[in-house]
């Protein structure tokens, strides 16, 4: 039932912009009237009416309460057509492979419905794509709502966002968190603009206020020197972004279960404004720096391309991948797509070389996930210095031949790699 509107309105309309789902409006008589469709029956509107105008069904309730029993009726249900303000998560998946922030962000989502007393539920578009739903299950979804149509086996911001709408329209998410990748920063940002609501980009942090039900979003803000925390109190559902490795990988729970929900969301291809002619796949030397275990990546310092020679030759006898700070990609030593750093890439590699680096905080941003990091610079008091668990003092050109000979020599395989064999060349060197 949605809210009821008494006698009593004076038609002051300060419930109206308080609404998150845009449930409450002046009709051609000047009344004020409550959209059943839309109606979550929150309870905002009822707590800022100055004249006790507004109640729900069975007397005036308190958002809290209306929430709890919300969920216990969800819970008894499978299927439920009911407005649960459950947090969502985008299962961003490539043929048929779920990408690894998915299950990171249903681990977070699991603590916000925990606060919130709500389901964790995942939202599968793809072709094809049943086999990703016990994977979904065992990371912690309650509930997948799934699209499978041919029509979604690329990723496409129109086809994507339009479905995501019409789920959001029908089944009321109270929290949507994707991952922020290309697609997911893409897909967001649409979605969020079609449901006119609030996208927070990037969060390091997620939580909940409890007293206002409201998500509070983190993120480094005015280049990495504060912590901005930002809500979206009027608006649903509330929208955040959060890059890989960033939030805990959640432990699987074998055969775990859950309610799926299929939807059929018909687009006609013909309609579409965007055709998928091809897919080019990156090269193997473009290795997914988010998943790299070792990364060599070079800063300003290294120079010129002679200088980056050096490190890819270092990056393969040790197994790595190469890697550049902004610096370097302005001096167009390093494709965009490898910088590292709040503009660029957040990486969690096991060893991290930072080569001719100086160690701005827009940089260190995105390695603070980095296991040892080994620093090579001419100034041995430079920021990446004092972060290192290691640092070389010297001149790129010097120090690399050395370090790499010395590799070649001692390592017949990557797996040796660890602190005390980096420590003992670290001293030769
Ligand atoms: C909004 C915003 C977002 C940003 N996002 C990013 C980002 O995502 N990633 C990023 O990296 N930066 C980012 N930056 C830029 C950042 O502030 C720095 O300017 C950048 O990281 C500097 O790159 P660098 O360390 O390679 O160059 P520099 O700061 O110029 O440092 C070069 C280093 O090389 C050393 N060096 C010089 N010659 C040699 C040599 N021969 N041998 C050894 N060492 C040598 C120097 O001592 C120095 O420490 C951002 C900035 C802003 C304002």
């Amino acid at each position: 039932m949605a809210v009821i509107i008494t006698d009593s309105c004076i038609g002051c309309e300060s419930c109206i912009p308080i609404c998150p789902f845009d449930a409450l409006g002046i009709n051609g008589e000047g009344k004020l009237v409550a959209s059943k469709e839309k109606c979550t029956e929150c309870g905002k509107c009822v707590a800022v009416c100055p004249v006790s105008a507004l109640n729900i069904s069975g007397g005036k309730k308190k958002a809290n309460d209306i929430l709890k029993n919300e969920t216990k009726e969800g819970s008894k249900a499978s299927k439920s057509e009911k407005p649960t303000g459950d947090v969502w998560v985008f299962a961003e998946q490539l043929e048929g492979k779920l990408s690894s922030v998915t299950l990171e962000l249903i681990g977070a989502a699991r603590k916000l419905a925990s606060k919130l007393e709500v389901k964790v539920c995942a939202v599968l578009l793809g072709d094809k794509v049943e086999s990703i739903i016990p994977e979904l299950f065992a990371y912690g979804a309650d509930t997948i709502y799934v699209i499978d149509d041919e029509v979604f086996h690329f990723y496409r911001a129109e086809t994507y966002s339009k479905a995501f709408c019409y789920l959001i329209n029908k089944y009321r998410s109270e929290i949507l968190l994707m991952g922020a990748t290309t697609t997911g920063r893409d897909l967001a940002g649409a979605v969020a603009t079609a449901m006119k609501t609030g996208l927070t980009a990037d969060c390091t942090g997620l939580d909940i206020d409890l007293e206002k039900r409201v998500l509070l979003a983190s993120r480094p803000a005015f280049g990495g020197n504060i912590m901005a925390t930002i809500v979206c109190e009027r608006h649903r559902p509330q929208m955040a972004t959060v890059r890989p490795r960033v939030m805990p990988m959640p432990e699987p729970e074998v055969n775990k279960t859950g309610a799926i929900i299929r939807e059929n969301f018909e687009i006609e291809e013909k309609s579409l404004r965007t055709w998928v002619l091809e897919v080019i796949k990156e090269q193997s030397e473009n290795a997914k720096l988010e998943d790299a275990k070792i990364i060599v990546c070079g800063g300003r310092g290294v120079q010129n391309q002679e200088g980056f020679k050096l490190l890819q030759e270092l990056a393969k006898v040790i197994g790595g991948v190469v890697a550049g700070s902004r610096g370097a990609v302005e001096k167009g030593l390093v494709d965009h797509k490898r910088q590292v750093g709040q503009t660029g890439q957040t990486v969690s590699p096991k060893l991290y070389f930072a080569i001719g680096i100086s160690g701005a905080i827009q940089h260190t941003v995105g390695i603070q996930g980095a296991e040892t990091i080994v620093c090579i610079n001419t100034d041995s008091e430079c920021e990446m210095m004092k972060l290192a668990t290691y640092g070389i003092q010297g001149d790129v050109f010097e120090v690399l031949p050395k370090l790499i000979s010395s590799f070649k020599e001692e390592l017949t395989e990557v797996s040796k790699i660890n602190n005390k064999g980096l420590c003992k060349i670290a001293k030769e060197v």
